[in-house]
């Protein structure tokens, strides 16, 4: 069904006849990834083990302990291996092996279960499109499904669902898809995660700008995907979804779809609902908002007309989105006051700014493997390597600052980086200095030229006072100062509590998911599913996102693969309804507690949207990327009501 990496086969696009290309990229690329592109090739363990004891974990000092004639040696190898006349033939690895290449690649021991992640997740494996393969039961034409909205979850479910055979239509409330890439349009808006990693397995780009891309790339990116795999002809624009009413009689969801002020009802055997968390604005409930006579907008409702050259701007809010605001309005701006509520980690990460060199992308364009072990060594070191971060070491002795050893070596890194930019202004470090453990709350990546040296410019200041309410001119603060303002920049954040938004969701008779759940108590069987809602799926359900570090894109892949799953086996079974059981639902989510109460969200000195307001953390998965991608790779029949 799958061609794994493993199996022995003749490399394709050999031999590389762009030499000078080949040579530049050689220098370029990442050293530990051709390594493995080498040993994937050759089989050659010698040089696996000359290099192990060099490789360490980028949190310590990366490559630069790898001796020059060593990575010569690997350069002029790997030329002489992707240049010769010859065919290659991959040689077979053992699962070991794969294993201790993986654990070698990024200097640190990788657990066994990380090989079929690998496989999946990194693009090495080429499944066959599902409605090709041999003996699945085919569904039905008269087989409906829906999915909510058209941003990177919908569009996954469309590509998935197109090539298992099954007839979708995606309703998205927008003029046009890319969901959160087509909303935010803020000036700075871009990505925290690195794009090698953030775009689908199934469709890998070489062609990134930026390690971290600004925010119109990735909307080019995604609407590429769409259109490439046909998704674009199953959308219905500017529709959205206000209800779903399951018909008992007739297994069918009841939709109630509104377009253009007209409503109309369709019919569905399912529904994925892929609208995502961070899209419904968080206007602040400041006092006088409304009396303002100047402008006033949400970063997620940015009227790009709006000129901001020598105006007086604010910035209330200083998560991802204010920083980055902050960052790419201060230039023009002839004075800019941010208020900051509460202090947010920033850390450094060199990437942020970096582009994507030409020797770079070649070596993601030609070398065979090369994109698949980068993407790896990504994922790790912004993904799964960092849940060390985010859990609690019960030994570690003083829990005030922070959980564990790792979490303590992430608080001195950050520390030391807001320390060496304030050294010349204390003040500010004083402001800025959180007092709670690093990745209580989401925090803000930066990097020299970013953040905090904007911070520093003298047309910009930070507010701390907190604001007592807003007026017609300005920002009057607590302590009895205005601040005259002619923009005001709510950077405010999104209303997660109500899951499902204002879509209303009526189950097993009648009953909605948000009178169970109540104003913020959303709860799921995996993130998934919930019982007597049968045949609805999320993606992003509760306690799925992935805080501890990077990895939406992984978690919504493997909800659809799931879901996708799920609607296979109810077609095999010949049923026509499908929920979880409520003992599973139930296990699962004292499993969810169980494991929250080990997380750094859960510290009583830490404050974030992912708790509700009995201080639930009903928005992150306490999990690894891996483990959740275990647990969600097929569906349990024991764990499923199928009627
Ligand atoms: P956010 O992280 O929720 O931050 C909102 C900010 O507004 C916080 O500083 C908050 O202060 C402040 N705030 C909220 N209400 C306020 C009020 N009434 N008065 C004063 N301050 C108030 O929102 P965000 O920055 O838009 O980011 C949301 C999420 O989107 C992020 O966590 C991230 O997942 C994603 N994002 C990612 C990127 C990226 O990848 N580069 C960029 C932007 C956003 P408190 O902390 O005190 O609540």
């Amino acid at each position: 069904m799958t061609q794994r990496m493993q199996e022995p086969g003749r490399v394709q696009g050999l031999p590389i006849t762009d030499h000078q290309g080949l040579q530049q990229a050689l220098q370029e690329a990442n050293l530990p990834s051709l390594l493995m592109v080498y040993v994937q090739l050759s089989g050659d363990e010698a040089m696996l083990d000359a290099f192990a004891s060099h490789l360490q974990s980028i949190y310590t000092t990366e490559v630069s302990e790898v001796p020059e004639d060593l990575a010569t040696d690997l350069r002029q190898r790997l030329f002489a291996l992707l240049t010769a006349e010859e065919p290659i033939n991959e040689p077979p690895l053992s699962t070991d092996f794969v294993r201790h290449m993986m654990s070698v690649s990024v200097g640190e021991a990788v657990d066994p279960e990380l090989v079929p992640v690998l496989y999946d997740q990194m693009g090495f494996e080429r499944p066959v499109p599902r409605k090709e393969q041999p003996g699945r039961p085919q569904p039905p034409a008269d087989f409906r499904v829906l999915v909510i909205g058209g941003g990177m979850s919908g569009i996954a479910a469309g590509v998935k669902l197109g090539e298992a055979g099954y007839n979708y239509v995606i309703a998205e409330k927008n003029s046009e898809l890319g969901g959160t890439w087509w909303e935010n349009r803020y000036p700075g808006v871009g990505l925290d995660t690195p794009s090698h990693f953030y775009a689908y397995s199934f469709a890998q780009s070489p062609d990134w700008s930026h390690y971290h891309p600004k925010g119109p790339e990735i909307e080019r990116y995604l609407l590429n995907v769409a259109d490439q795999y046909g998704v674009r002809e199953r959308v219905q624009f500017n529709t959205r979804v206000t209800a779903l009413r399951w018909d008992e009689h007739a297994s069918l969801w009841r939709v109630s779809l509104e377009s253009q002020g007209e409503v109309s009802e369709e019919s569905f055997q399912a529904v994925i609902n892929g609208h995502g968390i961070l899209n419904r604005w968080r206007m602040p409930d400041i006092p006088g908002l409304k009396d303002f006579q100047g402008v006033a907008m949400h970063t997620a409702g940015w009227d790009p007309e709006v000129d901001l050259k020598g105006k007086r701007v604010a910035i209330i809010g200083t998560g991802a989105s204010g920083a980055q605001l902050a960052v790419a309005i201060a230039p023009e701006a002839s004075q800019l006051t941010v208020f900051q509520r509460s202090r947010h980690w920033v850390m450094n990460n060199p990437e942020i700014h970096l582009g994507v060199t030409e020797g770079v992308k070649f070596a993601l364009r030609h070398i065979p493997h090369y994109m698949e072990w980068f993407r790896f060594r990504v994922y790790w070191f912004t993904g799964d390597g960092l849940y060390g971060n985010v859990l609690r070491d019960p030994t570690w002795e003083d829990q005030s600052l922070s959980i564990s050893a790792q979490n303590d070596g992430a608080r001195q890194y950050a520390l030391a980086y807001m320390q060496r930019k304030f050294a010349d202004r204390p003040d500010l470090l004083e402001k800025m200095q959180p007092d709670y453990p690093i990745f209580g709350k989401r925090i803000v990546l930066d990097a020299d030229g970013g953040w905090l040296d904007t911070l520093k410019q003298p047309n910009v200041s930070l507010e701390t006072a907190g604001i007592e309410r807003i007026v017609e001119n300005g920002i009057l603060t607590r302590d009895g100062r205005l601040i005259e303002v002619d923009v005001i920049a709510l950077a405010t954040g999104f209303e997660l509590a109500p899951a499902l938004g204002s879509m209303q969701v009526f189950g097993r008779g009648g009953v909605e998911a948000g009178a169970v759940w109540g104003r913020d108590e959303a709860r799921s069987y995996l993130g998934i599913m919930v019982p007597g809602y049968p045949n609805f799926f999320m993606t992003q359900g509760p306690n799925s996102a992935p805080n501890h570090a990077a990895g939406v894109n992984m978690v919504i892949e493997s909800q659809v693969n799931y879901i996708i799953e799920a609607l296979d086996l109810l077609v095999a079974r010949g049923a026509k309804a499908l929920e979880p059981t409520e003992a599973a639902y139930r296990e699962w989510n004292e499993r969810v507690d169980s494991q929250m109460q080990n997380m750094v969200w859960l510290h009583p000195k830490a404050s974030s949207y992912y708790l509700n307001s009995k201080g639930r953390n009903w928005v992150s998965c306490p999990f690894r990327l891996a483990d959740y991608w275990s647990m969600v790779r097929e569906p349990d029949p024991e764990a499923l009501v199928l009627k």
